[in-house]
């Protein structure tokens, strides 16, 4: 390249300082260290100008990811999401029927007739609550929670809704899911079933304040209903 060349292409980068080699750059990081910069400085090579810049950027560090951490205690699927992008984690039963029963809470079993073949399944009566072992521990960051929520059928076509299931960063028991069968029907759920699903949350850290609060808002204490009126 002659030096023209190198001239139209300098003119072409709209940087001000151009170091025609990396070390001429460093060099200059050095000077503005040394004239109290705070900044995080680093040298770049400029395809534009083909030679080097300082950039007050700092160099982009890669988000490490948010580690769930499964330990199994009996034959489950392990926890995923269908696709990448979905919110919610689902959960399977663990496989092994005798582990759920002998771990959960008011869990009966019944022979259930799946066209012509008899299944042993979970059996849920109506307006009953049972507790399900997961087969599960989880560990992960502190600011997190795990937080269960019903899959769309489990309450659309089962009427299961689950009950309290938040599961802290510091509790490494197994996790267990609680259903209530809000139907009038026996409800049936199959051991190694796809059950629930789970979202990680982040838990901000809130501080109580007990004060006068401050009423002057566009609602004001319009309370249940008193949107709908207008
Ligand atoms: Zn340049």
């Amino acid at each position: 390249m002659n030096d023209s060349q190198l001239g139209n292409l300098v003119r072409s980068c709209i940087k001000k300082h151009r170091y025609p080699t990396e070390q001429t750059a460093l060099e200059g990081i050095n000077r503005a260290h040394k004239n109290n910069s705070k900044d995080e400085l680093r040298v770049y090579f400029c395809k534009h100008c083909l030679g080097y810049h300082i950039t007050h950027k700092p160099f982009i560090r890669r988000k490490r990811m948010l580690q769930l951490k499964i330990e199994k205690l009996t034959n489950v699927q392990t926890p995923k999401k269908a696709h990448d992008t979905d919110a919610g984690f689902d959960f399977w039963l663990p496989e092994d029927l005798g582990y759920v029963v002998q771990n959960g809470k008011n869990i009966n079993i019944e022979a259930v007739k799946d066209g012509d073949i008899i299944k042993t399944a979970i059996a849920i009566y109506p307006q009953k609550s049972v507790l399900l072992p997961m087969g599960i521990k989880t560990e992960f960051n502190p600011g997190w929670s795990l937080v269960f929520f019903n899959r769309s059928g489990l309450a659309s076509k089962k009427h299961l809704f689950r009950g309290a299931c938040i599961v802290d960063s510091n509790y490494r028991g197994e996790i267990f899911v609680n259903l209530t069968n809000v139907s009038n029907e026996k409800q049936y759920l199959q051991p190694g079933e796809k059950l629930i699903q789970a979202l990680m949350l982040p838990v901000p850290r809130v501080e109580v304040i007990e004060a006068k609060v401050n009423k002057n808002t566009d609602r004001g204490e319009g309370g249940f209903g008193s949107t709908d009126k207008k």
